[in-house]
């Protein structure tokens, strides 16, 4: 068995669920006492947020190259950065090491194509909503058409991400929002919906809504676990 890198702390809410997932995931595919091997850097969020709000995507980058670095001097075989939002610093980690990077998207596209979406609504936080480096991943490699919340919406969604579950903080009523903000895709021809923020699934899941979801901490997880086993 491979041993998985992770990049996490963002939160660390949704890097304990990385930890439950990936340890499940391998005793389900192995049994008995199995869990995955893995490593994680836990970087400290409140320099991530703040950084992420003053825009400084140079400074992330370097940040998250450092990790992945740290990673792979450590021993892991592959780097999973257990967040979308960072994201949109894949290409400096790409550049920092020779280990594989297992880009979030990928999972997500694939398990899409699979379910024959080709129109899925996006949640996450408004910087994954907003720019191109999840939407365009998504469009340019897997041919899937994302289509995001309206701009009060996204509001709420991203709102609802850092005040409340980055800070394991779930909410019925948040919920609630979460399952409109969902309807209101599905009538704009949304085909499913992508929990594209890796704390999402500790809100809300498939038994929560009329879509069907696709939840990027789980299928990013389960992806590492087969890599893991892979020769
Ligand atoms: N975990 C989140 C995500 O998947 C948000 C926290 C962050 O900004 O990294 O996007």
């Amino acid at each position: 068995m491979k041993t998985i890198g992770v990049i996490g702390g963002m939160s660390w809410q949704s890097s304990a669920e990385y930890y439950r997932l990936l340890n499940s995931g391998m005793k389900a595919r192995l049994g008995g006492h199995h869990n995955a091997r893995s490593l994680m850097v836990t970087v400290d969020f409140a320099q991530i947020e703040a950084l992420q709000r003053s825009g400084d995507w140079d400074a992330l980058g370097q940040l998250m190259a450092q990790a992945a670095l740290q990673l792979e001097r450590g021993g892991a075989g592959i780097v999973l950065l257990a967040t979308n939002t960072m994201h949109r610093a894949c290409a400096s980690i790409e550049a920092a090491i020779t280990i594989p990077f297992l880009h979030i998207a990928d999972p997500t596209g694939a398990a899409l194509r699979t379910a024959g979406v080709t129109r899925v609504g996006l949640l996450g936080t408004r910087y994954t909503m907003e720019q191109d480096f999840y939407v365009g991943r998504l469009r340019e490699v897997h041919g899937i058409e994302a289509i995001v919340p309206t701009a009060t919406e996204r509001d709420d969604v991203h709102r609802i991400i850092y005040d409340e579950l980055c800070h394991g903080v779930v909410k019925d009523e948040s919920r609630a929002v979460y399952q409109r903000v969902i309807d209101a895709l599905a009538a704009r021809g949304a085909q499913g919906v992508i929990l594209g923020c890796t704390e999402i699934t500790l809100l809300i899941g498939a038994r929560d809504c009329a879509l069907p979801v696709f939840d990027t901490t789980a299928l990013h997880a389960q992806a590492a676990v087969e890599w893991a086993l892979q020769d």
